[in-house]
């Protein structure tokens, strides 16, 4: 049971951590949160569902777009890998 919750977490963690990542980028461009959906900002093109799976599509795309192939900026990851963390530390306690 303990294995399971300690999962529950860490998908917990990580989707509120990209989500966070979408206001932290959008809000103060005085963009809406929910509309264009998620896109790359070199190509413009928009990320398919499986292309925007918190931490595993950036894992799978080896960090690049996967139309242009440009690096994405990963100061998302940095932001989503720490509140993943805490929400790990806050669990553990
Ligand atoms: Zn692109």
């Amino acid at each position: 049971m303990e294995d399971c919750n300690i999962i529950v977490v860490f998908l917990f963690g990580i989707s509120i951590g990209s989500f966070l990542n979408v206001i932290i980028h959008r809000v103060p461009k005085e963009e809406s949160i929910v509309f264009p959906a998620s896109h790359c900002p070199k190509c413009n093109e928009s990320l398919k569902w499986y292309h925007n799976i918190p931490l595993f599509s950036w894992i799978f795309l080896r960090g690049k777009c996967a139309f242009c192939k440009e690096n994405k900026s990963f100061s998302a990851t940095p932001n989503g890998m720490s509140l993943l963390m805490e929400f790990c530390g806050l669990y553990s306690i």
